[in-house]
Protein backbone atom coordinates (compact mmCIF):
# COMPACT_ATOMS: atom_id res chain seq x y z
CA UNK A 1 0.00 0.00 0.00
CA UNK A 2 1.37 3.25 -0.78
CA UNK A 3 1.07 6.36 1.39
CA UNK A 4 -0.73 9.72 0.03
CA UNK A 5 0.54 13.02 2.41
CA UNK A 6 -3.68 13.19 2.93
CA UNK A 7 -6.65 12.66 4.26
CA UNK A 8 -9.75 12.52 6.22
CA UNK A 9 -8.97 10.30 8.92
CA UNK A 10 -6.24 8.16 10.19
CA UNK A 11 -6.75 5.48 12.63
CA UNK A 12 -3.56 4.35 14.03
CA UNK A 13 -3.73 0.48 15.25
CA UNK A 14 -5.15 -2.68 13.41
CA UNK A 15 -6.53 -4.39 16.22
CA UNK A 16 -10.48 -5.20 16.51
CA UNK A 17 -10.44 -1.49 17.51
CA UNK A 18 -9.23 0.28 14.79
CA UNK A 19 -10.17 -2.26 11.81
CA UNK A 20 -13.78 -1.74 13.00
CA UNK A 21 -13.83 1.74 12.69
CA UNK A 22 -12.15 1.37 9.24
CA UNK A 23 -14.80 -0.57 8.30
CA UNK A 24 -17.37 2.42 9.68
CA UNK A 25 -15.20 4.87 7.64
CA UNK A 26 -15.69 2.78 4.72
CA UNK A 27 -19.35 2.30 4.90
CA UNK A 28 -19.72 6.31 5.15
CA UNK A 29 -17.21 6.32 2.37
CA UNK A 30 -14.98 8.54 4.85
CA UNK A 31 -11.26 8.14 2.76
CA UNK A 32 -8.86 7.30 5.80
CA UNK A 33 -5.88 5.61 6.41
CA UNK A 34 -5.18 2.70 8.78
CA UNK A 35 -2.02 2.23 10.21
CA UNK A 36 -0.55 -0.98 12.17
CA UNK A 37 3.25 -1.38 13.06
CA UNK A 38 2.85 -5.42 13.51
CA UNK A 39 0.45 -7.91 11.62
CA UNK A 40 -3.30 -6.66 11.52
CA UNK A 41 -5.43 -8.23 14.60
CA UNK A 42 -3.74 -6.95 17.28
CA UNK A 43 -3.86 -8.47 20.91
CA UNK A 44 -6.22 -11.43 20.26
CA UNK A 45 -3.74 -12.90 18.25
CA UNK A 46 -2.39 -14.06 20.89
CA UNK A 47 -5.43 -15.58 22.74
CA UNK A 48 -5.33 -19.42 22.21
CA UNK A 49 -8.87 -19.60 22.38
CA UNK A 50 -11.85 -17.20 22.79
CA UNK A 51 -15.14 -18.11 23.95
CA UNK A 52 -17.10 -14.99 24.55
CA UNK A 53 -17.15 -12.99 21.33
CA UNK A 54 -21.01 -12.83 20.52
CA UNK A 55 -22.27 -15.33 17.50
CA UNK A 56 -19.01 -16.91 16.86
CA UNK A 57 -18.88 -19.66 19.30
CA UNK A 58 -15.90 -21.08 20.49
CA UNK A 59 -12.79 -19.64 18.42
CA UNK A 60 -8.87 -19.30 17.99
CA UNK A 61 -7.99 -15.73 18.75
CA UNK A 62 -6.60 -15.08 14.91
CA UNK A 63 -9.44 -16.54 13.40
CA UNK A 64 -11.42 -13.85 15.08
CA UNK A 65 -8.55 -11.42 13.65
CA UNK A 66 -8.66 -12.69 10.32
CA UNK A 67 -12.49 -12.35 9.91
CA UNK A 68 -12.20 -8.42 11.16
CA UNK A 69 -8.91 -8.17 8.54
CA UNK A 70 -11.32 -9.82 5.82
CA UNK A 71 -14.35 -7.80 6.41
CA UNK A 72 -12.49 -4.38 6.45
CA UNK A 73 -10.47 -5.19 3.28
CA UNK A 74 -14.07 -6.45 1.40
CA UNK A 75 -14.82 -2.91 2.17
CA UNK A 76 -11.80 -1.42 -0.17
CA UNK A 77 -9.51 -0.67 2.53
CA UNK A 78 -6.12 -2.16 3.93
CA UNK A 79 -3.99 -1.77 6.85
CA UNK A 80 -0.46 0.40 5.79
CA UNK A 81 1.97 -1.19 7.51
CA UNK A 82 4.40 0.97 9.71
CA UNK A 83 4.93 2.47 13.42
CA UNK A 84 3.30 5.71 14.27
CA UNK A 85 6.21 7.89 15.86
CA UNK A 86 4.44 11.23 16.50
CA UNK A 87 1.59 12.73 15.99
CA UNK A 88 1.66 17.12 16.09
CA UNK A 89 -1.50 19.21 15.96
CA UNK A 90 -1.67 21.75 12.62
CA UNK A 91 -4.39 24.37 11.99
CA UNK A 92 -6.38 21.70 10.14
CA UNK A 93 -5.88 18.83 12.40
CA UNK A 94 -3.01 16.51 12.75
CA UNK A 95 0.35 15.63 11.24
CA UNK A 96 0.96 11.77 11.53
CA UNK A 97 4.40 10.59 11.46
CA UNK A 98 4.59 7.16 9.89
CA UNK A 99 8.55 5.72 10.66
CA UNK A 100 10.28 5.13 7.42
CA UNK A 101 7.94 6.06 5.64
CA UNK A 102 6.96 9.76 5.59
CA UNK A 103 3.71 11.77 7.19
CA UNK A 104 0.48 12.08 6.35
CA UNK A 105 -2.21 15.27 6.94
CA UNK A 106 -5.35 14.71 8.49
CA UNK A 107 -8.39 15.88 9.58
CA UNK A 108 -9.17 13.57 11.92
CA UNK A 109 -7.00 10.51 14.29
CA UNK A 110 -8.73 7.45 16.10
CA UNK A 111 -5.97 6.22 18.54
CA UNK A 112 -6.38 2.62 18.69
CA UNK A 113 -2.84 1.20 19.65
CA UNK A 114 -4.07 -1.02 22.65
CA UNK A 115 -1.76 -1.38 25.33
CA UNK A 116 1.37 -3.00 26.21
CA UNK A 117 2.72 -5.41 28.69
CA UNK A 118 4.82 -3.68 31.78
CA UNK A 119 8.43 -4.92 32.93
CA UNK A 120 9.39 -5.61 36.21
CA UNK A 121 12.07 -2.80 35.89
CA UNK A 122 14.71 -5.17 36.83
CA UNK A 123 17.66 -4.50 34.37
CA UNK A 124 18.26 -7.93 33.57
CA UNK A 125 15.27 -8.63 32.02
CA UNK A 126 15.71 -7.20 28.65
CA UNK A 127 18.68 -8.62 28.58
CA UNK A 128 17.06 -12.16 28.63
CA UNK A 129 14.37 -11.36 26.68
CA UNK A 130 13.99 -14.01 23.72
CA UNK A 131 15.98 -15.89 25.54
CA UNK A 132 13.75 -17.00 27.98
CA UNK A 133 12.10 -13.66 29.00
CA UNK A 134 8.60 -13.43 27.42
CA UNK A 135 5.63 -11.38 27.42
CA UNK A 136 3.70 -13.84 25.27
CA UNK A 137 2.51 -17.55 26.45
CA UNK A 138 0.66 -18.16 23.53
CA UNK A 139 3.74 -16.61 21.29
CA UNK A 140 6.27 -18.06 22.61
CA UNK A 141 5.01 -21.05 24.86
CA UNK A 142 5.65 -23.84 22.58
CA UNK A 143 9.30 -23.12 22.22
CA UNK A 144 10.07 -24.30 25.80
CA UNK A 145 7.27 -27.32 25.65
CA UNK A 146 8.87 -30.12 28.07
CA UNK A 147 10.65 -27.59 30.29
CA UNK A 148 10.16 -25.62 32.85
CA UNK A 149 8.43 -22.70 33.15
CA UNK A 150 7.10 -19.63 35.45
CA UNK A 151 4.15 -17.28 35.03
CA UNK A 152 4.95 -14.03 37.15
CA UNK A 153 2.52 -11.54 37.76
CA UNK A 154 -1.86 -11.84 37.96
CA UNK A 155 -3.22 -9.31 35.40
CA UNK A 156 -5.80 -10.93 33.24
CA UNK A 157 -3.59 -11.94 30.36
CA UNK A 158 -2.00 -14.43 33.32
CA UNK A 159 -4.91 -16.53 34.01
CA UNK A 160 -4.45 -16.85 30.23
CA UNK A 161 -0.69 -17.73 30.41
CA UNK A 162 -1.43 -20.21 33.03
CA UNK A 163 -4.10 -22.30 31.58
CA UNK A 164 -2.12 -22.29 28.03
CA UNK A 165 1.11 -23.49 29.55
CA UNK A 166 -0.18 -25.73 32.58
CA UNK A 167 0.07 -28.86 29.65
CA UNK A 168 3.54 -27.55 28.07
CA UNK A 169 5.34 -27.02 30.80
CA UNK A 170 6.95 -30.08 32.57
CA UNK A 171 6.58 -27.82 35.64
CA UNK A 172 4.45 -24.37 35.83
CA UNK A 173 4.95 -21.85 38.71
CA UNK A 174 3.16 -19.29 39.19
CA UNK A 175 4.62 -16.14 41.19
CA UNK A 176 1.88 -13.93 42.41
CA UNK A 177 1.36 -10.61 44.28
CA UNK A 178 -1.25 -11.86 46.34
CA UNK A 179 -2.81 -15.52 46.35
CA UNK A 180 -6.48 -14.25 45.30
CA UNK A 181 -9.68 -16.37 44.84
CA UNK A 182 -9.79 -16.08 41.31
CA UNK A 183 -5.90 -17.72 41.76
CA UNK A 184 -7.08 -20.42 43.79
CA UNK A 185 -9.89 -21.14 41.77
CA UNK A 186 -7.75 -21.15 38.01
CA UNK A 187 -4.95 -23.84 40.39
CA UNK A 188 -8.16 -26.20 41.51
CA UNK A 189 -9.54 -26.38 38.20
CA UNK A 190 -6.24 -27.21 36.29
CA UNK A 191 -5.77 -29.90 39.08
CA UNK A 192 -9.03 -31.24 38.65
CA UNK A 193 -7.90 -31.78 35.33
CA UNK A 194 -4.36 -33.07 36.20
CA UNK A 195 -2.20 -30.18 35.50
CA UNK A 196 -0.06 -29.05 38.57
CA UNK A 197 0.70 -25.38 38.91
CA UNK A 198 2.96 -24.62 42.09
CA UNK A 199 1.94 -20.90 42.98
CA UNK A 200 4.31 -18.59 45.23
CA UNK A 201 3.41 -15.34 46.45
CA UNK A 202 6.25 -13.45 46.56
CA UNK A 203 7.00 -9.48 47.05
CA UNK A 204 9.14 -8.82 44.32
CA UNK A 205 11.58 -10.27 41.77
CA UNK A 206 15.38 -9.21 42.18
CA UNK A 207 17.00 -10.47 39.24
CA UNK A 208 16.94 -12.52 36.10
CA UNK A 209 19.98 -14.39 36.02
CA UNK A 210 21.47 -16.83 33.52
CA UNK A 211 24.72 -17.91 31.36
CA UNK A 212 23.10 -16.69 27.79
CA UNK A 213 20.15 -17.76 27.86
CA UNK A 214 18.37 -17.18 31.45
CA UNK A 215 18.04 -19.87 33.71
CA UNK A 216 16.99 -18.84 37.24
CA UNK A 217 15.23 -15.80 39.17
CA UNK A 218 15.55 -14.34 42.24
CA UNK A 219 12.62 -13.39 43.87
CA UNK A 220 12.26 -11.74 47.48
CA UNK A 221 9.63 -13.38 49.81
CA UNK A 222 9.43 -11.99 53.20
CA UNK A 223 12.48 -10.23 52.90
CA UNK A 224 14.61 -13.63 51.86
CA UNK A 225 16.18 -13.73 48.45
CA UNK A 226 14.83 -17.51 46.82
CA UNK A 227 15.98 -18.90 43.51
CA UNK A 228 13.36 -20.21 41.31
CA UNK A 229 15.26 -22.29 38.24
CA UNK A 230 13.50 -21.75 35.61
CA UNK A 231 13.74 -22.07 31.45
CA UNK A 232 11.18 -19.36 30.54
CA UNK A 233 9.81 -16.50 32.62
CA UNK A 234 6.32 -14.82 31.71
CA UNK A 235 5.72 -11.62 32.68
CA UNK A 236 1.97 -10.36 32.96
CA UNK A 237 2.15 -8.11 35.77
CA UNK A 238 -0.23 -5.43 33.94
CA UNK A 239 -0.02 -3.12 31.06
CA UNK A 240 0.49 0.40 29.82
CA UNK A 241 -1.68 2.12 26.64
CA UNK A 242 0.77 2.78 23.70
CA UNK A 243 -0.14 6.39 23.49
CA UNK A 244 3.15 8.01 24.01
CA UNK A 245 3.65 9.24 20.47
CA UNK A 246 0.91 11.95 20.70
CA UNK A 247 2.96 14.79 21.13
CA UNK A 248 0.80 17.49 22.83
CA UNK A 249 -1.42 17.67 26.45
CA UNK A 250 -4.61 15.43 26.31
CA UNK A 251 -6.53 13.89 29.58
CA UNK A 252 -4.69 10.51 30.31
CA UNK A 253 -3.94 8.54 33.44
CA UNK A 254 -0.86 7.62 34.68
CA UNK A 255 -0.46 4.55 32.97
CA UNK A 256 -1.07 6.58 29.38
CA UNK A 257 -4.48 5.55 29.03
CA UNK A 258 -6.69 8.38 27.29
CA UNK A 259 -9.50 9.81 28.90
CA UNK A 260 -12.49 9.55 26.28
CA UNK A 261 -16.05 11.17 26.30
CA UNK A 262 -19.36 9.05 25.29
CA UNK A 263 -18.37 9.68 21.64
CA UNK A 264 -14.82 8.18 22.11
CA UNK A 265 -13.53 12.04 21.97
CA UNK A 266 -10.62 12.60 23.67
CA UNK A 267 -10.07 16.08 25.49
CA UNK A 268 -8.42 17.29 21.92
CA UNK A 269 -10.83 18.31 19.16
CA UNK A 270 -10.49 15.42 16.47
CA UNK A 271 -8.75 13.18 18.46
CA UNK A 272 -10.51 10.23 18.66
CA UNK A 273 -9.72 6.77 20.49
CA UNK A 274 -10.86 3.08 21.11
CA UNK A 275 -10.48 0.31 22.45
CA UNK A 276 -7.67 -0.97 24.92
CA UNK A 277 -6.04 2.08 24.98
CA UNK A 278 -8.83 4.29 26.48
CA UNK A 279 -8.82 4.28 30.07
CA UNK A 280 -12.28 1.91 30.86
CA UNK A 281 -13.66 -0.93 33.16
CA UNK A 282 -14.03 -3.86 30.35
CA UNK A 283 -11.11 -4.34 28.29
CA UNK A 284 -12.17 -6.83 25.47
CA UNK A 285 -12.64 -7.69 21.76
CA UNK A 286 -16.41 -6.33 22.78
CA UNK A 287 -15.76 -3.36 23.80
CA UNK A 288 -13.10 -3.02 21.26
CA UNK A 289 -15.23 -3.57 18.37
CA UNK A 290 -17.69 -1.51 20.23
CA UNK A 291 -15.38 2.27 20.97
CA UNK A 292 -14.28 1.53 17.44
CA UNK A 293 -17.55 1.93 15.57
CA UNK A 294 -18.74 4.68 18.09
CA UNK A 295 -15.32 6.63 17.13
CA UNK A 296 -15.83 6.01 13.57
CA UNK A 297 -19.54 7.08 13.86
CA UNK A 298 -18.58 10.56 15.60
CA UNK A 299 -15.87 11.57 13.16
CA UNK A 300 -17.93 10.75 10.14
CA UNK A 301 -20.90 12.74 11.52
CA UNK A 302 -18.54 15.59 11.13
CA UNK A 303 -17.57 14.99 7.80
CA UNK A 304 -20.82 14.50 5.97
C1 LIG B 1 -3.70 -13.63 25.73
C2 LIG B 1 -4.94 -12.79 25.54
C3 LIG B 1 -6.19 -13.37 25.66
C4 LIG B 1 -7.35 -12.61 25.45
N1 LIG B 1 -8.56 -13.23 25.53
C5 LIG B 1 -9.68 -12.53 25.21
C6 LIG B 1 -10.95 -13.17 25.17
O1 LIG B 1 -11.07 -14.39 25.41
N2 LIG B 1 -12.04 -12.42 24.86
C7 LIG B 1 -11.95 -11.09 24.57
O2 LIG B 1 -12.96 -10.49 24.24
N3 LIG B 1 -10.77 -10.46 24.64
C8 LIG B 1 -9.64 -11.14 24.95
N4 LIG B 1 -8.42 -10.49 25.01
C9 LIG B 1 -8.40 -9.01 24.93
C10 LIG B 1 -8.51 -8.52 23.49
O3 LIG B 1 -7.51 -9.11 22.70
C11 LIG B 1 -8.33 -6.99 23.49
O4 LIG B 1 -9.27 -6.41 24.34
C12 LIG B 1 -8.53 -6.41 22.08
O5 LIG B 1 -7.62 -6.99 21.18
C13 LIG B 1 -8.33 -4.90 22.10
O6 LIG B 1 -8.39 -4.42 20.79
P1 LIG B 1 -7.72 -3.03 20.38
O7 LIG B 1 -7.94 -2.91 18.91
O8 LIG B 1 -8.17 -1.97 21.26
O9 LIG B 1 -6.16 -3.18 20.70
P2 LIG B 1 -5.12 -4.24 20.20
O10 LIG B 1 -5.79 -5.50 19.85
O11 LIG B 1 -4.04 -4.24 21.20
O12 LIG B 1 -4.57 -3.61 18.83
C14 LIG B 1 -3.78 -2.46 18.83
C15 LIG B 1 -2.92 -2.47 17.59
O13 LIG B 1 -2.24 -1.22 17.47
C16 LIG B 1 -0.93 -1.44 17.00
N5 LIG B 1 -0.08 -0.33 17.40
C17 LIG B 1 0.33 0.00 18.66
N6 LIG B 1 1.11 1.11 18.63
C18 LIG B 1 1.19 1.47 17.32
C19 LIG B 1 1.87 2.52 16.66
N7 LIG B 1 2.59 3.44 17.33
N8 LIG B 1 1.78 2.60 15.31
C20 LIG B 1 1.03 1.69 14.61
N9 LIG B 1 0.37 0.66 15.19
C21 LIG B 1 0.45 0.56 16.53
C22 LIG B 1 -0.53 -2.76 17.67
O14 LIG B 1 0.53 -3.39 16.96
C23 LIG B 1 -1.84 -3.54 17.61
O15 LIG B 1 -1.94 -4.36 16.47
C24 LIG B 1 -7.26 -11.22 25.18
C25 LIG B 1 -5.99 -10.63 25.08
C26 LIG B 1 -4.85 -11.39 25.25
C27 LIG B 1 -3.49 -10.75 25.11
Amino acid sequence: MSLKGETKVVVIGAGPAGMTASIYLAQAEIDHLVVEARAPGGAILRAAEVINYPGLGKRRGYEIALEIHKHMKELGNDVLSGEVVSVDRTEKGFIVDIKGRGTVETEFVIVATGAKSKTTGVLNEMRYFGKGVSYCAVCDGYLFKGKVMTVLGQDEEAFDSVKYLSSLASRLNWLVFEVTDEVKKTVNSLKERGFDVGVMKIDKVEDFKGEGKLEKLLVNVDGEVKEIMTDACFVNIGKVAATEFLNFDVHKDAAGFLIVDEDRETSVDGLYAAGDCVKKSVYQVATAVGDGAVAAVNVARRLV
